[in-house]
């Protein structure tokens, strides 16, 4: 079984009555969305690559989970169960969903899942995001990546600037469903 239980502080500063789930993948080359070498942001690389220059276990973690492949999902959903997550929010520390199939996968577990919470920043946008989109799930378009021009601004965005609620401090303004500015992502 792997870990799911996160210890990243705004999630758990964010659900104090909650137990809080996560899985990250290696950046950028789990960022199909992602710009050519990564997000920079005010000329700083992809916060989470700096996360992970700086503890090995960031990158311990990163490599396990992109390990599994497909089988990710799976393991994640009999870690939730096991782990009694109730609110469980991917790639906190870095990655995004791979392709279709991943994002399809992810689906599934969500669904099976109706009591438990699940909310998601994505810049892959080029995928279907939303034909199979589980009613348990809140899912944000991450601005900044290669596909913007597919944002749909009728549905949820987070951005790095201002605009919208800010989240900086606080993801379960994210997780309520509401649009989001945010300091950093
Ligand atoms: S999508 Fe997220 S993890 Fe990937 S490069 Fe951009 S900021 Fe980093």
């Amino acid at each position: 079984m792997i870990n799911v239980l996160t210890g990243n502080k705004k999630l758990l500063s964010s659900f104090p009555r909650d137990r809080v789930g996560s899985v990250s993948r290696t950046p950028i080359k789990s960022c199909p969305g992602a710009p050519k070498g990564g997000c920079v942001f005010s000329g700083k690389a992809c916060y989470c690559l700096r996360i992970g220059a700086m503890y090995p276990s960031v990158r311990k973690h990163w490599r396990a989970m992109d390990s599994l492949g497909f089988r990710l999902w799976a393991a994640v959903g009999e870690s939730i169960d096991s782990q009694r997550v109730t609110v469980f929010r991917p790639f906190s520390s870095g990655g995004d969903f791979l392709n279709q199939r991943d994002y399809n996968s992810f689906c599934s577990m969500v669904a099976k899942r109706p009591d438990v919470k699940f909310y998601a920043y994505t810049k892959s946008l080029h995928l279907d995001l939303w034909s199979r989109k589980p009613i348990n799930l809140v899912l944000l378009q991450s601005e900044g990546g290669r596909y913007d021009h597919l944002i749909d601004y009728s549905k949820l965005v987070a951005r790095v600037g201002v605009g919208f609620a800010d989240g900086s401090e606080d993801d379960s303004v994210a997780a309520a469903g509401v649009s989001v500015s945010l300091k950093a992502h």
